[in-house]
């Protein structure tokens, strides 16, 4: 091999995924002071600058040495739809035909952004229109930094730092704790308050129960948890959350016990997606009571979201507040998720789906065309 002949100098690195250790060691790399890389960070995350020239109070070699050697590139944006309740869903290219989505979600005293971690996911839950995606790779830190940082601008985050986004819930697409390194970098640069200063209590994570990685998730970066439940006993679960055969329940309670070690004064949020005639009974809330017993909890109760060839049903609203009031009768504080963004599918993975389908319609289309051009 003659590579060594004419080397390409190093890609240019994308500085939205650098936490403030990362962007350290590569400030020092070039041979600048550490204070220099927290200037960098507030310039890219508070000031939302992705124009190295307009760095007015960076050094103007640094700046020289930026512009050679450093990005700031958010996924591209492919759609940018607003509902009549004012959730706001963008749709992200992340390359190879897959799209991946961030929403906005405002409300009186705050406002949400759900991000996405994976195109696509594994897990493969029985209701998740993602999971039927298959999985296709993970995202890397700066294309999950990137959801937050252009929706901060697109939101008009005012150069003050006054923010629309309070909260950041990482229950876009994917399994978070699948694609666990870059999650906990981009996590670390939310919470830094050179960057984002979320507190950790405004940020959680969801997952449907991999836990080791809850463990790990625990020790690095106890952030708030929010746990993919959907089913009471091991022979439901199985066949709703796959994951359930690899982490059985008795383990998933453990690992929520621990978690809330590194985490005081916290409790687990329970996700319980609401299935007509599947998971929806009382004698399956009163299950419930029996296995969360110990664990200091809340619940989320999620009506499901239909999508195409599903094979299920949402619970009807009358069933939804009967089971919750079993949970809310036994003292746990539980919440009924409104449906937000209904009118343009807001829900997990459905419009990336719509669009992933019609980029292998083009290609299809595409090939259709070539061949027919052959001939
Ligand atoms: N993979 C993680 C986070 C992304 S999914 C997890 O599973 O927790 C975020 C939430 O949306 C999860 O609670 C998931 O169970 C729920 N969800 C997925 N598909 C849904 C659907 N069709 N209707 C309602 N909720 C759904
Ligand atoms: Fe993956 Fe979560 Fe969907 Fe399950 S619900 S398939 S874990 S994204």
């Amino acid at each position: 091999m003659s590579a060594a002949v004419n080397p390409a100098a190093d890609p240019p690195v994308n500085l939205l995924g650098l936490d403030a250790e990362g962007l350290a060691r590569t400030c020092e790399g070039w041979g600048e002071k550490p204070f220099r890389a927290r200037q960098l960070m507030r310039w890219v995350h508070q000031r939302g600058e992705a124009d190295f020239a307009a760095m007015s109070d960076l050094a103007k070699d640094f700046r020289a040495r930026l512009v050679s050697n450093a990005r700031v590139v958010p996924p591209a944006v492919v759609g940018d739809h607003t509902s009549a309740d004012g959730t706001r869903k963008w749709l992200l290219d992340v390359g190879a035909g897959n799209a991946v989505e961030a929403v906005y979600i405002p409300e009186a005293q705050r406002g949400t952004l759900c991000v996405s971690t994976q195109a696509g996911c594994a897990v493969n839950c029985l209701f998740c229109s993602t999971g039927k995606q298959g999985f296709s790779r993970n995202l890397d830190a700066a294309e999950i930094v990137g959801q937050l940082w252009w929706a901060n601008r697109a939101l008009g985050a005012s150069p003050a730092g006054d923010r629309l986004i309070s909260n950041v819930v990482f229950m876009g697409m994917g399994e978070p704790l699948q694609n666990y390194s870059a999650t906990l970098t981009a996590l670390r640069v939310l919470l830094d308050d050179n960057a984002y200063g979320l507190s950790r209590r405004r940020v959680t994570v969801s997952t449907s129960g991999v836990v080791p990685m809850m463990d790990r998730l625990g020790e690095d970066c106890p952030v708030a948890l929010a746990v993919s439940l959907h089913a009471p006993n091991d022979a439901l679960r199985d066949q709703l959350v796959p994951l359930n055969r690899k982490y059985p329940l008795a383990e998933l309670m453990a690992a929520c016990t621990r978690y809330l070690r590194h985490a005081p004064r916290d409790f687990i949020t329970f996700e319980y997606v609401m299935l007509d005639g599947v998971n929806d009974s009382d004698a399956h809330a009163r299950e419930l009571l029996a296995l969360v017993r110990e664990i200091p909890c809340k619940f989320n109760l999620i009506p499901f979201n239909p999508f195409p060839n599903a094979g299920l049903r949402r619970s009807p609203d009358a069933r939804v507040r009967r089971f919750g009031q079993v949970l809310l009768d036994a003292g746990i504080v539980t919440t009924v998720r409104r449906t937000r963004g209904d009118d343009i599918d807001a829900a997990c993975g459905q419009l990336a789906g719509e669009v992933r389908d019609r980029t292998r319609l083009a290609q299809r289309t595409a090939r259709t065309i070539a061949i027919t051009e052959v001939r």
